[in-house]
C-alpha cells in the first residue's frame, strides 16, 4: 500500500489568512500530500501574544478558511493540551496516530533558521522532512547554507513558491484602524471578523473568550 503522505502546518492562526491558505495548497500540490493537519497552537513557547484572539476563534476561523480545502483537516489537538504548545509532542501524538505516515513538518523560515533551538529539535527532524518556503531571494540563500546542516540529522526542503506579502500582524493592524481587509483574508473568515467584532482594540477581551 502507497505510504500515506500528512503535512503539519501549525502556528497561531491570528487570523488564518490568504498567505496560509495558497502556502498550504502548494504544499499540498508539490508534495502531493495526501493529508495537511492545520493545528492552532495554544500560546506558543516562541512568541507573547499579546493580542492572541481566544482559542475556539481561531480554531474556528481556520475551519472556515479551508473548509474547500478536502484534503485539510484542522484539529483541536494542540488546544486540547495543557501547557505549552512544544511541536515535539504533537509530532509524538501524531506518530502514535499514524505509525506509517511520512511526516512533513511546514514551517515559516524564520522558525526553520532556529530550528537547532527548538525543544528536541533533533527528535523532531527523526520523525518528519522539516519543509520551509523563502520569502524573498536573500532568504533562500541563508535557507539552503542552513539546510545543509540540518541534513546532517535529517531531511529538509526548502522551497521558492511565490510570496504573498499578508501577516496576521499587519491584518490585526488595519482591522484596528478599520481598514479593509478584503483581499488579505478568505470571504467568509473575514465577515466572522466583522460578525463578531473581533481585533478592534477595545473590544480585545471580548475577543479572547
Ligand atoms: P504574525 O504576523 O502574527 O506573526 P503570521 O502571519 O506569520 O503571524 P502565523 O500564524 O505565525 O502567521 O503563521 C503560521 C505559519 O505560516 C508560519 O510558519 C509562518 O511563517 C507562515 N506564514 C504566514 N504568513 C505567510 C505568508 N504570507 N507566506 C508564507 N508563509 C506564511
Amino acid at each position: 500500500m502507497e505510504q500515506q503522505q500528512i503535512g503539519i502546518f501549525g502556528g497561531t492562526f491570528n487570523p488564518v489568512h490568504n498567505g496560509h491558505v495558497l502556502l498550504a495548497q502548494h504544499y499540498i500540490n508539490v508534495l502531493g500530500l495526501h493529508n495537511l493537519l492545520v493545528i492552532p497552537a495554544k500560546t506558543p513557547p516562541h512568541k507573547l501574544a499579546p493580542e492572541l484572539a481566544g482559542e475556539q476563534l481561531r480554531l474556528q476561523m481556520c475551519r472556515l478558511a479551508f473548509a474547500d480545502m478536502p484534503q485539510v483537516q484542522v484539529s483541536d489537538m494542540e488546544l486540547r493540551r495543557p501547557g505549552k504548545s512544544f511541536t515535539v509532542d504533537t509530532v509524538h501524538a501524531l506518530r502514535q496516530l499514524y505509525p506509517k505516515a511520512q511526516f512533513y513538518l511546514l514551517v515559516g523560515s524564520d522558525m526553520f533558521l532556529s530550528f537547532d533551538r527548538w525543544r528536541q529539535w533533533q527528535e523532531i527532524l527523526s520523525q518528519v522532512t522539516l519543509c520551509t518556503a523563502a520569502r524573498t531571494q536573500g532568504d533562500l540563500v541563508r535557507l539552503r547554507d542552513y539546510a545543509n546542516f540540518l541534513n546532517q540529522y535529517g531531511r529538509t526542503m526548502v522551497y521558492d513558491f511565490p510570496v504573498a506579502e499578508i501577516s496576521s500582524t499587519a491584518i490585526r493592524t488595519a482591522l484596528k484602524e478599520g481598514k479593509d481587509c478584503s483581499g488579505l483574508l478568505p470571504e467568509k473568515v473575514y465577515r466572522f471578523i466583522l460578525q463578531k467584532n473581533l481585533y478592534r482594540g477595545q473590544d480585545e477581551d471580548e475577543s479572547r473568550k
